[in-house]
C-alpha cells in the first residue's frame, strides 16, 4: 500500500504531520480547473506569463530560509544545502523569463517564405516529483511548462508534503492564476487516472526506474508523452593528475552532496592505477573523519529514511560478504535516525549488486583501471547513462575519453556542468527528454507548422 503524506524528520524518525489522500473529487476538480485555466493562460501574451515565471523565482529567495527549514525537516538536507537549492530556482525562473519568449519564438522553415513553425502550448501536463531536491526538480518542471503556457498538476513525493504545498502557495503569491499550477496529495491510481484522462496531455516525472515505468506504461497506453528523469551511476574518470588529494578532495565533496543522493552523483570513481592507492586514501580520510549531525554539532545529514538507509545498507553487505573491501564505514547507526556512515568500498565485481546498481547514499567505490580503454568500457557497462565526467591534465586525451561515453551529460575536467541554461537528462534507463537549458522548453510543446500558400 501506499505511504500517505506525512512529514517525517530523517533525524529522528519522528511524524509530526500528515496529510489526507486527495479525494477524487479533489482530482476531479483539479484536472477540470487546469483544464478551464488553459484557455486564458495559453492564449496570454507570453511576456506575460514571462513576468509571473520571474516573481515565481523571486519568491523563491525571498522565502529562501522557511523553504530550507521544511527541506531538512521533511528529508534530512542541510539548512545550507536547502536553501543554496532554493535560491537556485530563482536562476531557473529568471533563465526561462529571460529566455523563454525568444526560445519558443515562431521559427522559419529553410527554404520557404511562406511556411514557419509555430511554438504552441498543448495543454496540461502532470508532474510527478521526488523528494532529494523537493524545489529544484519542480522548478526544472514548472519553469519552462509556465512559459510555454501549458497548465500543471503537481503530484510531489510522499515525504515532502509541506515543501510542495509551499511551491503552491508561491505560484498563488506571484499571480499564478488559479488552475494554472495546482497541487494534488493523490494516490497512484489517481495518477493514473489523470494520464488516462482526455483533458490530460502529457506528464514528465523524475524518480526511480520502477516510478518510471509506472507511470510511462499508463502514457504509453493512453498515448501521451513522457519525459522521465530516473537513476544513475555516474562514472567519474581520473587518468591522471597532478594533485592526487585535491582530485580526492572534489571527488568526495561531489560524491558526498545531498548526502550521496542525487541523480547525476560521481557514483563509480575510475582511477588510473598509479595514483589509485594516493585517491583511495584520500578520499577514506576524509570520510573517517566525518561525524553525524547532531542538536549541539554540524555533521553529515541523515540519509531521507531509514528504509532508505537499510536498503543502501544491504548493498554494501552484500558486496562486503562477496568480497569487496570496506575503507571505512559501511555502517548504519542505531535508529530510529537515518544516519548512514559516509563509505568508501573497493574491490567491486560483476556479482555483486554494488557493480551494476545505484547507489543512492554516501557510498564512494572505487574501481582501479590500467588504460584509457578499460576505463570507458568500465564506464559504459552500467544501464545507467545520466552522466559522466573524465579528468586529465591532458585535455584532449580527456576529450576523447569522454566522446565515448554513452551519457546524456558528458564533462571534461569538471564534476558536472550546472546551470539553468545547460539541458539535463540521460539515456538507457537513466530515461529520455531533457530539461532546462534551451531544449527544456521544448518537450510540451506543438511545433505547428503553418503554411500558406
Ligand atoms: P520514487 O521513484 O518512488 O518516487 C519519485 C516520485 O514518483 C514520488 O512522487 C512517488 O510518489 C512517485 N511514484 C512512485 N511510484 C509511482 C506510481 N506507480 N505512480 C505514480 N507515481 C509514483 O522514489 P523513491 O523515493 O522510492 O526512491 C527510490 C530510488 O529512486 C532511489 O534509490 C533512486 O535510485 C531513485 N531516485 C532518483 C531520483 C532522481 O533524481 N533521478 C530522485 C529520487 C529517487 P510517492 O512518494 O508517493 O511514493
Amino acid at each position: 500500500t501506499q505511504p500517505e503524506y506525512k512529514v517525517t524528520d530523517p533525524a529522528t524518525g519522528e511524524v509530526s504531520e500528515t496529510f489526507p489522500f486527495a479525494t477524487d473529487a479533489e482530482v476531479e476538480a483539479a484536472t477540470s480547473g487546469a483544464a478551464a485555466a488553459f484557455a486564458d493562460w495559453g492564449a496570454r501574451p507570453v511576456e506575460e506569463r514571462a513576468a509571473i515565471a520571474r516573481r515565481v523565482g523571486e519568491l523563491f529567495t525571498e522565502r529562501a530560509d522557511d523553504l530550507a527549514a521544511i527541506a531538512t525537516k521533511e528529508m534530512g538536507k542541510s539548512h545550507g544545502q536547502a536553501k543554496g537549492e532554493a535560491e537556485f530556482c530563482t536562476d531557473i525562473f529568471g533563465y526561462y523569463a529571460d529566455n523563454g519568449p525568444e526560445l519558443i519564438a515562431t521559427k522559419p522553415v529553410p527554404g520557404y517564405e511562406n511556411a514557419h513553425v509555430e511554438y504552441r502550448p498543448v495543454g496540461t501536463i502532470v508532474g510527478v516529483m521526488p523528494w532529494n531536491y523537493p524545489y529544484y526538480q519542480v522548478a526544472r518542471f514548472a519553469a519552462p511548462n509556465l512559459i510555454v503556457g501549458n497548465t500543471m498538476i503537481l503530484k510531489h513525493a510522499e515525504n515532502c508534503p509541506k515543501a510542495a504545498l509551499a511551491i503552491a502557495d508561491i505560484m498563488r503569491d506571484a499571480g499564478v492564476p488559479d488552475g494554472v499550477y495546482t497541487n494534488v496529495f493523490a494516490t497512484f491510481e489517481q495518477v493514473a487516472g489523470m494520464i488516462a484522462d482526455p483533458r490530460i496531455h502529457g506528464v514528465s516525472l523524475t524518480g526511480s526506474e520502477r516510478a518510471g515505468a509506472a507511470v510511462a506504461a499508463e502514457a504509453g497506453k493512453h498515448l501521451k508523452k513522457v519525459v522521465l528523469e530516473l537513476g544513475g551511476s555516474d562514472p567519474y574518470i581520473i587518468l591522471d593528475s597532478d594533485d592526487v588529494d585535491a582530485a580526492a578532495e572534489t571527488a568526495w565533496e561531489t560524491r558526498m552532496e545531498n548526502v550521496g543522493q542525487a541523480c547525476n552523483s560521481n557514483k563509480r570513481m575510475i582511477v588510473m592505477d598509479d595514483i589509485y592507492d594516493d585517491f583511495v586514501a584520500g578520499l577514506t580520510r576524509r570520510a573517517a573523519e566525518l561525524t553525524p549531525r547532531s542538536a549541539d554539532a554540524d555533521g553529515y545529514a541523515p540519509m531521507v529514511s531509514r528504509k532508505a538507509a537499510e536498503g543502501l545498507l544491504a548493498q554494501v553487505q552484500d558486496a562486503v560478504e562477496k568480497g569487496a573491501t570496506l575503507h571505512t564505514g559501511g555502517t548504519l547507526a542505531d535508529g530510529p535516525g537515518a544516519f548512514f556512515a559516509p563509505t568508501v568500498l573497493t574491490g567491486v565485481t560483476p556479482e555483486m549488486r554494488a557493480y551494476k546498481e545505484e547507489l543512492f547514499g554516501p557510498v564512494a567505490v572505487v574501481y582501479k583501471v590500467s588504460s584509457d580503454d578499460e576505463a570507458v568500457e568500465l564506464a559504459n557497462v552500467v544501464d545507467y547513462g545520466l552522466g559522466g565526467a573524465v579528468f586529465s591534465t591532458d585535455e584532449e586525451r580527456a576529450v576523447r575519453a569522454a566522446s565515448r561515453l554513452d551519457v546524456g551529460m558528458a564533462n571534461v575536467n569538471t564534476p558536472a556542468g550546472e546551470g539553468a541554461d545547460l539541458p539535463f537528462g540521460g539515456t538507457k534507463r537513466s530515461g529520455f527528454g531533457r530539461e532546462l537549458g534551451p531544449l527544456g522548453i521544448e518537450e510540451f510543446v506543438n511545433k505547428r507548422l503553418f503554411y500558406v500558400q
